[in-house]
């Protein structure tokens, strides 16, 4: 019997039915034995080959800025070929986890654990060697809970695409992770501020503030979101090609205008790329993120030593948990209006009350080092030698395999206070409710590597390539109807360096990837195989007693 599945990468993805039934295809009796692994592949293989045959999918993603190299290391299963070295949108991503799940149906499992916002998914990806959790060792990987460590997400996500597709061409590595383990892996917790990152950095995700929007639009359809001005001629552009900020504009210049805080008679500004929808006359004025950290707003100590408190600052303690302003707007609170209220946040916490993992990493970019709790407090957990030590491995993993192309490239670890202290972060909420040994993985600082320094060798890129721009894109009309409409003649949009290179991958990001696969199975075989996590205290439980979701 044999089932043809989609066999473009961009075609049809297997529908959910396919993806949420894919136990009924192993029965009990094909539940393995680690021990007999090898034969148990073969067979289960065997099994599973009948059922389902996919032709190898055309290369699924095109180049944002650097050629595409091949996949770097195993897996070749040329099915799910990958390039790991471009930047990929959400939906690039969402095609690439349901090709995955489409494709090994038995040890790929792929559901949403809940929504952002804006309504998109948090999709997780469970990897096994034969679709069963019971009796194994759960371990985790969470990628990008700030929107714009874009890194991250491609880490995590690399991740699961080298386990799924490596245990699927039987890579000895491969199976070797997935012997006595089984993988919860999400790649984009912070997808709606991903989302966004691809027009302008954001840490934050998206929770609405409240602002009449126009939602940012690339008009000029070259992948990039400038700031456009009208005026001038078509040879000339604003301000003879330089740029001033107007006094008293900020980074998010458009809604600065829209609020009125700043005017600017002189230079026909008009916003951001997009169209002016609620005519205001301030196009793409839109929140560009929220004021919440969600790193800061874990059920965990929540706010602890918040600024203004006159206990933290007697004690000496900076500014824990909120991470900055204080602010009487539950809302604009860096740490959120309470403990957990982002969906993103909720629905993590509640993933991982339900299926609770023994180890644990969440990933970052800014710095390049490996961190474990306590984050609120200097004093030491009671697993402090385990998970220092464990940590080490991880920082010698992950090094050693990017030194192999970056010699000068280095990481460090420590307990995450003494990097820098915080509250509620999410590696603290999953030692202190679930004993988790939980790591946060800063996989990236760009800079100029050199003895001493813990950075990134991609100064020449980053400086060279992306130059501030002028492009002339002519008229333009506002895409309100009828008389309303608005026309501007003369358009020009710069782009700033920063928002040229926004969604453009380093050259180098594939061994970045690649070493942090290597920091994740460090962890993982710091737990011993075959040991489930005993469960989350029952109390953890009691609000879901009566909405079980279906998948668990
Ligand atoms: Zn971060």
């Amino acid at each position: 019997m044999f089932l043809m599945v989609s066999t473009a990468f961009a075609g049809e993805p297997p529908v959910d039915e396919d993806i949420q039934g894919t136990e009924e295809i192993v029965s009990d009796d094909d539940v393995v034995v680690d021990d007999e692994l090898d034969e148990d592949v073969e067979e289960i293989f065997a099994e599973a080959f009948d059922e389902i045959v996919v032709a190898p999918a055309p290369l699924p993603f095109t180049t944002r800025g650097n050629a595409p190299i091949p996949a770097f290391a195993p897996p070749s299963d040329p099915a799910v070929q990958a390039y790991w070295n471009q930047r990929h949108t959400f939906e690039q991503y969402e095609a690439l986890f349901k090709y995955l799940a489409g494709r090994y149906p038995l040890h790929v499992k792929l559901y949403s654990i809940g929504h952002t916002w804006e309504e998109r998914d948090l999709w997780c990806l469970e990897i096994s060697s034969n679709g069963k959790r019971d009796g194994k060792t759960p371990v985790a990987v969470v990628g990008n809970i700030h929107g714009g460590e874009q890194e991250s997400a491609e880490a995590a996500a690399y991740t699961a695409w080298w386990l799924a597709a490596g245990y699927g061409a039987r890579d000895a590595a491969a199976i070797d992770a997935l012997n006595g383990y089984v993988w919860y892996i999400v790649p984009i917790m912070n997808a709606d501020g991903y989302a966004r990152s691809m027009y302008t950095g954001t840490r934050q995700n998206m929770r609405p503030r409240g602002l009449a929007r126009d939602e940012y639009f690339d008009r000029n359809g070259d992948g990039k979101v400038g700031q456009m001005f009208a005026g001038g001629s078509a040879t000339a552009p604003p301000f003879g090609g330089a740029l001033t900020l107007p006094s008293g504009a900020t980074s998010n210049w458009a809604v600065d205008f829209a609020l009125n805080q700043i005017t600017d008679t002189a230079n026909n500004y008009l916003g951001y790329e997009a169209y002016d929808t609620n005519g205001t006359g301030r196009f793409g004025d839109s929140t560009k993120q929220s004021a919440i950290d969600m790193n800061r707003s874990f059920d965990y100590f929540w706010t602890l030593y918040r600024p203004g408190n006159a206990d933290s600052t007697a004690a000496g303690y900076p500014h824990l948990g909120a991470n900055g302003t204080w602010n009487a707007d539950p809302t604009l609170r860096n740490a959120g209006p309470y403990p957990a209220s982002e969906p993103e946040v909720k629905a993590i916490q509640d993933f991982f009350t339900f299926l609770p993992p023994r180890a644990m990493i969440t990933g970052h970019t800014g710095i390049q080092c490996v961190l474990f709790p306590w984050c609120y407090t200097p004093f030491p957990t009671d697993d402090h030698a385990f998970m220092s030590g464990t940590a080490e491995q991880m920082r010698v993993a992950y090094e050693s395999k990017v030194q192999t192309i970056r010699p000068n490239v280095r990481f460090y670890q420590m307990q995450s206070y003494f990097d820098y202290p915080t509250a509620a972060e999410m590696i603290d909420w999953l030692y202190g409710r679930l004993g988790t040994h939980a790591y946060t993985v800063e996989v990236y600082n760009r800079g100029t590597a050199n003895a001493t320094n813990c950075v990134w060798d991609d100064n020449a890129w980053w400086n060279e390539n992306f130059p501030a721009r002028w492009e002339y894109i002519g008229q333009i009309r506002d895409g309100r109807s009828g008389s309303n409409q608005r026309t501007y003649n003369d358009v020009w949009v710069y782009y700033s360096t920063s928002a040229a290179r926004a969604g453009e991958a380093p050259p180098d990001q594939y061994i970045l990837c690649d070493g942090f696969k290597d920091c994740a199975l460090a962890m993982a075989y710091s737990e011993q195989r075959n040991s489930p996590h005993p469960g989350a205290p029952a109390w953890m439980k009691w609000s879901f007693f009566t909405t079980i979701p279906s998948y668990l």
